[in-house]
């Protein structure tokens, strides 16, 4: 298995995109910490890949609240000895409104989740993977880490830039044996696509040239990759799974 003996923590690990890589890390041999802010999803998250006969542990976390991540950074390696793999995806749409109505409240919860989350994360797990001599970080962007997102200004913002980070990351540790990657999926289908109505789904997957929204598994095979030896002079990158929405 591609990850033997590895200490992998994934964040918003009880939904959707998070919970497909927390199982397929799980799966390829990794010790898990599932975090997540919903105590509940993150608890059945584990009870799943438990049952399937993996290794892993809840640690709840809100990302937007640095003594939280600090914590959860210790508590992985209170639980599992060290922190080789770190996928911070914990992430929301927000509100939808035109730039200049977006409100101040609104555009503040995107940036604190999306944005700063992002950071505390990688703040925090860069600072142990330096003690643990490497380590490998996946940030989930988004297509809207390089495209528009009408009506979600905030969220096309944050996106941008945690691929900027990213890139950052990349240049600075390049030569402390960790690597960063920023992800960019095209529309998932997930509970947070919940908020649109069936008209403006149909809108979205015809935006996508393969005609159909992705998976949260195809999302994670490439993190899967990325956080791998397999993808071993990969650093500062964006990568795309976006069943062609860029393209055209
Ligand atoms: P989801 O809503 O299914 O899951 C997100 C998870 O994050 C939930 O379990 C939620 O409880 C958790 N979460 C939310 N706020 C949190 C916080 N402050 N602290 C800790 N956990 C928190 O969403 P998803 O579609 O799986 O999205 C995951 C990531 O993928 C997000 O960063 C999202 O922006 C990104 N993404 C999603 C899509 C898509 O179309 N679904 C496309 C591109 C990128």
């Amino acid at each position: 298995k591609i990850l033997d003996n590895k200490v992998a923590l994934v964040t918003g690990a009880g939904s959707g995109i998070g919970l497909a890589i927390a199982k397929l890390y799980a799966k390829e041999g990794a010790k898990v910490i599932v975090s997540d802010i919903n105590e509940e999803h993150g608890k059945s998250a584990v009870k799943e890949i438990k049952s399937a006969g993996g290794e892993a542990t809840f640690v709840k976390a809100d990302t937007s609240n640095p003594e939280q991540v600090e914590a959860l950074v210790k508590a992985t390696v209170e639980t599992y000895g060290r922190l080789d793999i770190a996928c911070n995806n914990a992430g929301i749409g927000g509100e939808t409104n035109q730039t200049g109505d977006y409100s101040l409240d609104g555009w503040k919860k995107v940036i604190d989740i999306n944005l700063d989350g992002v950071f505390y994360g990688c703040k925090y797990e860069l600072t142990q993977m330096e003690k643990n001599g490497g380590g490998v970080i996946v940030n989930i962007a988004s297509i809207h880490g390089s495209v528009a997102a009408p009506l979600s200004s905030a969220y096309t913002s944050t996106k941008h830039a945690v691929v900027g980070l990213t890139k950052n990351i990349g240049a600075e540790y390049g030569q402390k044996n960790i690597r960063c990657n920023a992800v960019g999926p095209g529309y998932i289908d997930t509970p947070l696509l919940n908020q649109l109505d069936a008209e403006h789904k149909k809108a979205l997957i015809a935006k996508h040239p393969m005609g159909r929204l992705g998976t949260s598994e195809e999302v994670a095979e490439l993190v899967l990759f990325l956080s791998s030896e397999k993808s071993s002079f990969m650093t500062g990158g964006y990568y795309l799974v976006d069943g062609g929405y860029t393209a055209v």
